[in-house]
């Protein structure tokens, strides 16, 4: 379920569109006028494959994760700078959020672009996470509300998070010979009905994605805002490696989609890590700890 044809370059992954291609140059590009002796790095690029009823996608999201650097943190640039660069290129302030104590996060927008910019307490590192809008095949559909990787929780694994039915798909109520019958959710004639499965919502309920969670054998309990404790790792010597191996590890249930928060400290002569985020396939809290050591 990682399915590599989920990343550029493998086989069975769609042609990278020239929106993809500018986006990608655009987060490098702000990255590097925040960092200009630093080069920044691409933790990782995926697409979001959409369906509708048939399993074969009708469109893609691109989407680039961009390490804007700092490992040598405290003199550089942050979060307030990154915004401010985001401005200058041209994109506007969406959201700013701030769930989590010492942490950043805000979402910028330029048309249909969007990305979440996120500083880790510590402070932590300073990411891009950059998406186009949907890219369809053939034929022109309007925009999901969300995909696997924006959304706020789990996609229905029924309507894949268009919220509508998806036996009639929007299509008008054809009858008579060659058309289908009224369809099931019997709203058809001014349109698709809501899926009745999330209740258009387009997300699973948080009991559907309990189920999910212990049928992969996943912990239960919804710690919240705290950071889970995982065992501290090694093998690392900066924390945009340690970042770049998180960002391709996946959760039991096979998702790897996770936008990952990092925290970071200082004990006992080394630093630690902590990367925690909730999986985008199960919603279950995901974390990995590192020691690295002082730069
Ligand atoms: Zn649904
Ligand atoms: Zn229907
Ligand atoms: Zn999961």
């Amino acid at each position: 379920m990682t399915g590599t044809a989920d990343e550029p370059g493998h086989e069975g992954a769609p042609a990278v569109p020239e929106s993809a291609a500018w986006l990608k140059g655009e987060l490098l590009e702000i990255a590097s006028a925040l960092y200009p002796d630093r080069r920044p790095v691409v933790v990782r690029e995926w697409t979001d494959p959409v369906r509708l009823r048939d399993p074969a996608p009708v469109g893609h999201r691109f989407l680039f994760l961009v390490c804007a650097g700092r490992d040598d943190h405290l003199s550089s640039p942050g979060f307030d700078d990154a915004l401010n660069a985001f401005d200058a290129a041209g994109w506007n302030l969406h959201r700013r959020t701030s769930d989590h104590p010492g942490e950043s996060a805000a979402t910028v927008r330029r048309e249909d672009f969007e990305a979440r910019i996120h500083e880790g307490k510590g402070p932590g590192i300073l990411s891009f996470t950059g998406w186009t809008p949907v890219v369809y095949t053939e034929g022109r559909l309007g925009q999901p509300p969300f995909t696997r990787s924006t959304s706020r929780g789990v996609l229905c694994a029924d309507c894949h998070g268009w919220g509508v039915c998806m036996i009639c798909e929007g299509r008008p109520y054809s009858g008579g010979s060659g058309g289908y019958g009224r369809c099931w959710c019997a709203a058809n004639n001014a349109g698709p009905g809501r899926c009745i499965e999330c209740a258009g919502q387009g997300l699973l309920t948080p009991e559907e994605a309990s189920w999910k969670r212990r049928r992969y054998g996943l912990s239960d309990d919804d710690s919240g805002d705290a950071f889970p404790r995982a065992a501290a790792e090694g093998g690392h010597d900066s924390n945009t490696s340690a970042f770049i191996d998180v960002s391709h590890r996946s959760c039991a249930c096979g998702e790897f989609r996770c936008f990952w928060r990092n925290n970071l400290s200082r004990v006992d002569g080394h630093l630690l890590s902590r990367f925690a985020g909730t999986c985008q396939g199960c919603a279950a809290q995901r974390a990995y700890v590192f020691t690295l050591p002082l730069a």
